[in-house]
């Protein structure tokens, strides 16, 4: 980063990766984070987790200002709802409310409107949640693109979570957390990811660009929460589960291997990618690994279930094109990748996702 780049918020700093991980510990944490952790914030701020815990309740906020608000296979309404919905049902939770604030653009065609409100509401039926309250705001024409969109949500604990945690214990007798966590690896378990990388990316890309990459590049926002009360209430034995957005795959591991404090090693030959995604990613130089998704998960298990759980999750429409792509390990503290032409190659942590206003 420039000497400029530190004096003043950038684009990198929305990206997800490295940037915005250090705006968000160097300045909301130093102004938010109580080092005593509050007994009723059992998951709180400074865990940096998809979502926190209060109380029993998953609690999350998550803003969309994805450009432009409409692309391929998807639109800013449908992206805000299954983010939201995604963050709560990666810590175990179910979601059971969201409330929405609307920023909109002056100049924005009704019709517009109703296109994402319309949407918004199609991907909470298929999330089985509602828009419960809200805000709407309204800003001179500018740099918006037509709207900015935020979702809050609350999730509850359910008996699919109880069911995990019990498998858990029964592998891991010392396992004590009540949530799935980024913090609850350990050498030795699993990972898997639940379908095909940069899908989203390349999308968003290409609506930017106005460029056709190939036709099946299309978004894969979906809400994930039924897939994964599956997975928690029909197998179980899950630790840790992330849907890797901004800084995608890349970002979403180094975040493991910082927050479980231990290495991951990956198989690049494992790792689900559509040709037309490999193709545009190698025409442009990016890596799809850092490339940003929306209806994925990646899913830490305790190493005894990880194959009933790959069945399970190839069964659903959502992960049938799930593959177990590697392992924590405590050989070393990294992510590192054993690359299809031999040797391993660390994988850093991004600076930001190489695609701007993602999401
Ligand atoms: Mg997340």
């Amino acid at each position: 980063m420039s000497s400029e780049d530190k004096k003043h918020i950038t684009l990198v700093h929305g990206a997800g990766g490295k940037a915005m991980h250090e705006l968000v510990k160097r300045y909301i944490l130093k102004y938010f984070s109580t080092r005593a952790v509050e007994p009723s914030v059992p998951v709180p701020l400074g865990a940096l987790d998809d979502a926190a815990v209060v109380g029993d309740t998953v609690f999350k906020s998550d803003s969309h200002a994805v450009k432009p608000i409409f692309f391929p296979g998807g639109d800013i309404g449908r992206l805000a709802v299954c983010g939201t919905v995604n963050d709560i049902a990666v810590l175990g939770a179910e979601p059971v409310a969201l409330a929405c604030g609307f920023i909109l653009e002056e100049g924005l065609p009704f019709s517009d409107f109703e296109k994402i409100l319309s949407s918004m509401k199609k991907a909470c039926e298929e999330a089985e949640v509602n828009v419960v309250t809200g805000d709407t705001k309204v800003v001179e024409k500018g740099a918006l693109g037509g709207c900015v969109i935020n979702v809050s949500g609350m999730g509850k604990r359910t008996e699919a979570l109880e069911h995990n945690l019990a498998v858990v214990r029964k592998y891991r007798p010392s396992f004590k957390a009540r949530w799935v966590l980024d913090s609850n690896l350990r050498a030795g378990d699993k990972i898997i990811l639940s379908g095909t990388l940069g899908d989203h990316g390349l999308a968003v890309l290409s609506a930017q660009e106005g460029i056709t990459f190939g036709s099946s590049i299309v978004s894969d926002v979906k809400p994930l929460n039924h897939m994964i009360k599956r997975l928690l209430g029909e197998v179980g034995g899950i630790l840790a589960m992330k849907d890797p957005t901004r800084g995608g795959l890349a970002d979403a591991l180094n975040e493991w291997n910082q927050k479980s404090h231990i290495g991951i090693l990956i198989y690049e030959d494992r790792i689900p990618i559509k040709p037309d995604v490999r193709a545009a990613c190698e025409m442009l130089g990016i890596d799809p690994l850092e490339v940003g998704n929306e209806g994925k998960i990646i899913i830490g298990t305790v190493p005894e279930k990880t194959e009933q759980i790959l069945e399970t999750l190839k069964s659903t429409e959502e992960g049938k094109d799930a593959e177990i792509i590697g392992e924590a390990t405590d050989e070393f503290d990294a992510v590192a990748m054993q690359t299809v032409v031999g040797g391993k190659r660390i994988i850093a942590q991004p600076l930001g996702d190489p695609i701007p206003r993602i999401c």
